[in-house]
């Protein structure tokens, strides 16, 4: 077989299926370069999920003849001004974006020379260009881009639908327009519009406008820097969690990315406070010197390689558990709106109960409801009232004095009764809170035995004959480097020669059925994977979280006013008691500016 040289179309071709897999990352190359060229507006249109159509009018910087030409040639760049690699300050910089395209498609591109003030066009179909014409075009650069894969009838077989290749092209624009939040951002599609994002001086308002003002009302700013790293942005609270984890938004040095590590890092920080199916929504933004981190691991630039990885992580997951922390008390106010519109009065429906009920009806359930449980509190004080309370006497006079006086600083209030053997009803100086008393018990026992492992550490359970796992040379020896950690939480490992561990003892609390190989494996699996051995971690507390539900007061137990006032006080001193291991609230609450709305008052 003879050796031949590729020609260039068929090189720019196979490296089309890598940078431009699908329209969305066309899509992306060419807002990018739109960017680069400091345009401060940018139309996007698209048809048939661009697979028909994708139209890129900017305001940039324009290009002249010369480099028009030379912008369809394979790595021709007029970004990467230095040989260096590690000083890359343009999202583009390997030159390959508009040849590969215009390899796959038809594309045409018209631009204004800002500085010689004339307007060019050219046009390339399959990777043959056309001459280069004078053309009339104001200001900036359109691109268009029409057929693509046309010239690749196999990759032209594996496009998506319609539906799908649209929601990948919003999604990066999306993405895009929130790390540029000072550029106006337009989409169409099939000629209806679809975003419209005017430019804005900060980035909040920007996701604010993105993601909703639910989100910009149930965030937390996350800010944290260590060395010459810096993070921030926003993340959801623990309380206001979506099915997937698409609405994870990272960016690094400004550059959207998609990383395992990154989004193994808010796993790990919301673990302990969202069940496994349940994801933040988060948007967080990481800086640090060109230099640290290697952008040039994949074409499309999606993933990234830190120098400093573990550094990277520990400071994300430890400002976001911060936040978690900080904000653990606070349950999303988007579960209040639920409330608030479960609420609405009935009588605005036609087939709601007719209001008003009379004076007398209104007060007979609670009185009724007070006495009921009077036999069982054992008659204490708070209840007291109850039997001689007189018809025309508001309801509300359960007392609890001691708390009633300094009410202000217990933010859960007062306890003044329980519904349905599961709900307590507190009141606070702002309004009041309905409890879930199941959840928050789950939650302050989860604490508990955490607090319990960190004084006294994990219990391990010696194996009398070791378990010996083989594995190779590489495995073993990063799995040892962890050695430390595991050891802390119970796992017990050593070498054991030509790769081989030999496993000593394990958590008491993983039980006596536990499968050691499988755990060995999947922690060799993260850890060749992510660096770092959280399975571990992660299965103990998951345990610990049901044993934690196992052990809480199950709804349906009666509790006097006294022992519901201690559950409050324990919740408040409790760190993310607002929500229960699953990442369920454990109260909502109604201001009295709500109630009063419910009750069209103001
Ligand atoms: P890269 O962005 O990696 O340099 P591209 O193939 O995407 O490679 O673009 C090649 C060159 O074409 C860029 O370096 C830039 O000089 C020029 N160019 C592309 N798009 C635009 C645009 N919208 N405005 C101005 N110049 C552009
Ligand atoms: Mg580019």
């Amino acid at each position: 077989m003879q050796i031949r040289y590729l020609p260039e179309t068929l090189i720019n071709q196979i490296a089309a299926g890598e940078v431009v897999e699908r329209p969305s990352a066309a899509v992306k190359e060419l807002i990018e370069n739109a960017l680069d060229a400091g345009a401060s507006a940018i139309d996007i249109d698209i048809f048939e999920g661009g697979k028909e159509k994708i139209i890129i009018n900017d305001n940039g910087c324009g290009m002249d003849k010369e480099d028009l030409v030379a912008a369809l040639d394979r790595h021709a760049t007029s970004k990467l001004p230095g040989d260096d690699l590690l000083n890359i300050s343009h999202l583009g910089f390997r030159g390959e974006a508009l040849a590969s395209i215009s390899s796959v498609a038809k594309v045409s591109i018209q631009t204004h020379d800002s500085k010689g003030g004339e307007s060019w066009q050219i046009t390339c179909e399959g990777g043959k260009k056309s001459g280069i014409m004078p053309c009339a075009h104001p200001k900036g650069t359109r691109v268009e881009v029409k057929d693509l894969f046309y010239a690749t009838p196999a990759r032209l077989k594996f496009q998506k639908s319609e539906r799908a290749e649209y929601g990948a092209v919003k999604d990066i624009v999306t993405r895009l327009a929130m790390v540029n939040p000072q550029v106006a951002f337009k989409l169409t599609h099939n000629g209806d519009r679809k975003l419209h994002l005017p430019a804005m001086l900060e980035g909040r308002a920007r996701l604010s406008s993105i993601l909703g003002r639910d989100f910009g009302e149930n965030s937390m700013d996350i800010e944290a820097h260590r060395e010459n790293i810096t993070l921030t942005g926003f993340a959801s609270l623990p309380t206001y969690h979506r099915g997937s984890s698409t609405f994870q938004y990272m960016f690094v040095n400004g550059r959207t990315v998609k990383d395992k590590l990154l989004h193994g890092c808010i796993r790990a920080a919301y673990a302990d406070v969202l069940h496994r199916d349940r994801h933040p929504v988060v948007a967080l933004f990481l800086d640090l010197p060109s230099d640290e981190v290697d952008v040039n691991v994949h074409p499309a630039k999606a993933e990234v390689r830190f120098r400093d990885a573990q550094s990277v992580r520990s400071l994300i997951i430890n400002a976001l558990k911060q936040a978690i922390h900080h904000h653990g008390q606070i349950t999303a106010t988007s579960n209040t709106d639920i409330t608030m519109r479960t609420f609405r009065p009935s009588s605005y429906t036609s087939s709601g109960p007719s209001l008003p009920l009379s004076r007398s009806s209104q007060k007979a359930v609670p009185m009724q409801y007070q006495q009921h449980h009077m036999a069982d509190s054992g008659g204490n004080t708070a209840f007291a009232l109850a039997p001689q309370a007189r018809a025309d006497e508001i309801p509300g006079v359960i007392e609890t004095p001691e708390i009633d006086q300094k009410i202000e600083q217990y933010p859960l209030g007062a306890a003044r009764a329980q519904l349905h053997e599961n709900y307590i009803v507190a009141q606070t100086t702002q309004g009041m809170v309905i409890i879930d008393q199941h959840a928050a018990h789950e939650r302050l026992v989860y604490e508990k035995f955490k607090n319990q492992i960190a004084e006294n550490g994990i219990e391990k359970q010696g194996l009398l004959t070791p378990e010996i796992i083989e594995l190779d040379d590489t495995q073993s020896s990063k799995l040892l480097e962890h050695a430390e950690t595991l050891n802390k939480l119970g796992l017990e490992i050593e070498p054991f020669g030509n790769g081989a561990l030999a496993v000593q003892s394990v958590p008491v609390l993983l039980g006596h059925k536990i499968n050691i190989k499988r755990l060995v494996y999947d922690l060799v699996d993260e850890v060749l994977d992510r660096d770092t051995a959280q399975t571990l971690e992660e299965r103990i507390n998951h345990i610990l979280s049901t044993m934690a539900c196992h052990g809480s007061v199950r709804s349906g137990r009666r509790m006097n006013i006294p022992e519901m006032n201690a559950l409050l006080r324990q919740m408040e001193e409790t760190p993310l008691s607002g929500q229960c291991n699953h990442g369920r609230p454990t109260y909502i609450s109604l201001s009295l500016k709500e109630i009063e709305k419910l009750f069209s008052r103001s």
